[in-house]
């Protein structure tokens, strides 16, 4: 099926995150996960990628596991840090050989220590041209592209940014997956301006249910996702764990039940290679292919 189709029906189609652990019992754990959470008959799972080339080989590997695991399309995030065009070819051909059926195509963050992206030697320098790239050499994978309801931190204003996310779908991409929010305020006027700059495709919303505030706190910075002030205080009224993951969950769930209320297509959720929480959120909601 291709991505778009994914969405094509009606109900609301689930897609879950992962990353490449760093080792063999974080494989293992990341598979039991993965079967627990096929209990909301996701649509498919994705793994991030990361400059670097053992964490690259991971996300296959990773990919691999889950495809046999559940017979589910996978997608591969890839940036364009650290390789040129013929790198990334191969990575794509390496992908496809091993049943990949989409690709998130990032341009990636500034590696660690540096503060602006830097092209590599025969790479790319936006995400448009590797939508471009995968779509002349590598025509049948699906492409997802990143979109920023909170406009993405390098962007000159949220109108540039919006066109630069035009300039991807217009080079192929089939749908945008956002950013993480905590405010549905600000998915809705993001898929407002997306209508309304003529982006037709679907757009899908990205939610991480968060655990603690320390964990909240270091991805807002990292994301630039704001964190309401009624969620900070709730989360900060009390230290235990077992609060601030009740806290976390609850408003994932807020936001969800939110989302479903006002028709999104689907979500993706953050899963963080985890399912206690997902499993929470999600539970007794009507889901796409639920019965
Ligand atoms: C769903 C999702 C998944 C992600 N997965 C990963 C991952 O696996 N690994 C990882 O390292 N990072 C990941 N990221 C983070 C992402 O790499 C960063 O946010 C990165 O800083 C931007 O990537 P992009 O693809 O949005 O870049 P682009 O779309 O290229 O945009 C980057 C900046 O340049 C501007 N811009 C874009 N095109 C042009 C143009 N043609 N001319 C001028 N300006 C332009 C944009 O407005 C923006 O400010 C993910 C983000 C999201 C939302």
């Amino acid at each position: 099926m291709t991505l778009a189709d994914q969405y094509s029906s009606d109900g609301c189609a689930i897609s879950f995150e992962l990353f490449p652990p760093k080792t063999a019992e974080g494989i293992n754990s990341l598979c039991e996960n993965v079967e627990r959470l096929m209990q909301f008959n996701p649509k498919y799972f994705t793994c991030t990628y990361g400059a670097g080339g053992s964490s690259q080989r991971t996300t296959l590997d990773v990919l691999e596991r889950v495809k046999k695991l559940t017979k589910l399309p996978v997608a591969s995030h890839l940036t364009c840090v650290g390789s040129n065009t013929d790198q990334l070819c191969e990575y794509l051909q390496r992908a496809t050989d091993i049943g990949v059926d989409y690709i998130v195509a990032l341009r990636g963050d500034p590696p660690k220590g540096s503060t602006e992206f830097s092209v590599t030697d025969g790479g790319l320098r936006y995400a448009n041209e590797l939508v471009d790239l995968i779509r002349a050499k590598f025509g049948d994978l699906g492409i997802a592209v990143a979109g920023y309801p909170e406009v993405h931190q390098e962007a000159v204003d949220a109108k540039t940014d919006l066109e630069n996310l035009k300039r991807k779908v217009d080079a192929g991409a089939d749908i945008v997956i956002t950013q993480l929010f905590y405010d549905n305020a600000d998915f809705y006027r993001f898929r407002d301006d997306c209508v309304a700059a003529g982006i037709n495709v679907p757009i899908i919303p990205g939610v991480l249910p968060v655990t603690n505030f320390k964990q909240a706190q270091r991805i807002a910075g990292m994301c630039k996702a704001a964190i309401p002030a009624s969620l900070e205080a709730e989360m900060t009224r009390d230290d235990a764990p077992e609060h601030q993951f009740r806290v976390g969950v609850e408003h994932a769930r807020k936001q969800t039940i939110d989302l479903l209320e006002n028709g999104v297509p689907g979500i993706h959720y953050y899963v963080l290679n985890k399912s206690d929480a997902a499993v929470e959120l999600l539970d007794g909601l009507q889901l796409a292919g639920q019965p």
